[in-house]
């Protein structure tokens, strides 16, 4: 019999409790201690933060300085580095601003750099000094220097386009007096104008009211094409009207004389009347030879290719100059081969290119001279040469490159005592080109001159003027 149970306590009941039910009684008990474990693991990193978060509540202002990244492994953690991360990255409003500002300058920078690098023209920046600050592509291209490679910053001007600085043609660019305005010059780099023509227009970059120049933009063009145009157009003029006038003058004193009837005998009217005829035939030679340039120019010259008797052709061109030839007193040689084959070849103006040849030879050549006409299929009957070689003035080496271009006339005396419109030899060229052929020069001056015409003999090469 049990009178009393002693008591006992809560360790008691517990024990009790183990004792009977083992299960019921250790598995909530593993399950609080594990849930405090995880609990503890996910709130560590929380810890740090609102240490963080608390420290900036009592200041005024936040700067991403203040905020630390937490090195944990937990999701928390990493959300909490990237925000500090995207603050300390974006940084102030300010700093953005400026930022965003400097990548907008860059941009501009960038831009307007493309802009200028796509002009043709050289564009140069110099500062107050004269040091260039700025060069475009065109301009190191003007100055032979490779971009990206000779760079001409913090030269002057004058030094990098080689102006002399005594000359005549840059004195407005050295007068200080200019410096705020703008100043256009042209420049000749040599003797010549071959050797190079710049046009260089200098403006003063914006300055405030009153004061001096904070630098200048220099603009320089090549006008050298421009100006041997130029060159070639005045010295047309000059030729054109030499050519016109002289014939137009002689026809009107003939014709004046013979209309006065009675005071020239029968004789003497012959006699005007061919020098009259002569001064025509002149004239309608040198309206043709305009005519066939103008053609040229707009590149409807074109071919009208015939069978052609080689041999019956040069007969003819000897028709034509021996008379001249004779007159001048001249020994002319024809050397043409036993047989000649049969060409397609534009007739007339094929004839045109040979007595212009001949008829340069005469003209330059002075009485008691010797003009040999050669002819002769080269390289295997592919090739026809034919040679004009004169013993007369010769050609000086400097001048002998642009003796095709159209109105060129040699600066020889001799030759400004002839007549000429300096447009034979470029027809002579273009005709021969047409035919697929070419025609070089060899001359000595004061010795005489050898012009080779080289033709094909098979139909090859343009039919139309490209010119
Ligand atoms: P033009 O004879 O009417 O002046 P061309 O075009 O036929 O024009 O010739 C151009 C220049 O070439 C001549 O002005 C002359 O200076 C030079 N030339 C041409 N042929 C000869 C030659 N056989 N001997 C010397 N100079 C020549």
């Amino acid at each position: 019999m049990v009178l009393g149970v002693p008591e006992r306590g809560v360790w008691g009941i517990f024990r009790a409790a183990a004792e009977r039910a083992p299960v019921a009684f250790w598995l909530p008990v593993a399950l609080i201690v594990v849930g405090i474990v995880v609990l503890k693991r996910t709130l560590r990193p929380l810890v740090p933060i609102e240490q963080q978060l608390e420290r900036l509540a009592t200041r005024l202002t936040v700067s991403p300085a203040d905020l630390e990244p937490v090195r944990l492994p937990a999701p928390a953690a990493v959300g909490w580095n990237r925000l500090v991360e995207a603050l300390r990255h974006g940084g102030q409003p300010e700093e953005r601003e400026s930022r965003l500002a400097q990548a907008l300058e860059g941009y501009r920078q960038k831009k307007s750099d493309q802009v200028l690098n796509s002009l043709l023209d050289g564009v140069a920046v110099t500062d107050g000094q004269g040091r260039i600050t700025f060069a475009n592509k065109a301009l190191l291209g003007l100055l032979g220097r490779r971009p990206g490679e000779d760079s001409v910053c913090g030269q002057t001007m004058f030094d990098c386009l080689g102006l002399a600085p005594g000359g005549q043609a840059v004195q407005p660019l050295k007068d200080p007096s200019l410096e705020g305005r703008p100043v256009i010059v042209e420049y000749q780099r040599g003797g010549q104008i071959e050797d190079g023509v710049l046009r260089i227009v200098r403006t003063p970059l914006a300055a405030e009211p009153g004061q001096s120049a904070r630098g200048h933009v220099w603009c320089v063009r090549d006008v050298t094409q421009q100006k041997l145009a130029d060159q070639m157009r005045e010295q047309f003029v000059n030729a054109a009207t030499h050519e016109l006038r002289t014939p137009l003058a002689n026809i009107k004193a003939y014709s004046e004389t013979l209309a006065l009837g009675d005071m020239v005998d029968v004789e003497q009217q012959k006699a005007f009347c061919n020098t009259i005829d002569e001064e025509v035939t002149r004239l309608a030679n040198f309206v043709d030879d305009l005519l066939h340039l103008s053609r040229m120019q707009v590149g409807s010259t074109c071919l009208n290719r015939q069978t052609t008797d080689m041999e019956r052709l040069f007969r003819e061109v000897v028709g034509k100059v021996s008379q001249q030839m004779k007159q001048q007193q001249i020994t002319f040689e024809v050397e043409l081969p036993g047989k000649l084959p049969e060409l397609l070849v534009d007739k007339e103006k094929f004839t045109v290119a040979v007595v212009n040849l001949l008829g340069n030879a005469a003209k330059y050549t002075p009485e008691g001279g010797r003009i040999r006409l050669g002819v002769e299929l080269r390289e295997g009957d592919e090739t026809l040469q034919i040679d004009v070689e004169d013993t007369g003035i010769g050609i000086a080496p400097q001048e002998l490159p642009k003796i095709f271009d159209r109105f060129f006339r040699s600066t020889d005396p001799r030759v400004g005592r002839t007549s000429g419109s300096g447009l034979g030899l470029a027809l002579t060229q273009e005709i021969v080109r047409l035919h697929g052929g070419k025609v070089t020069v060899e001359s000595e001056l004061n010795k005489g001159s050898r012009f080779t015409i080289l033709l094909p003999t098979r139909t090859e090469g343009a039919t139309c003027s490209g010119v």
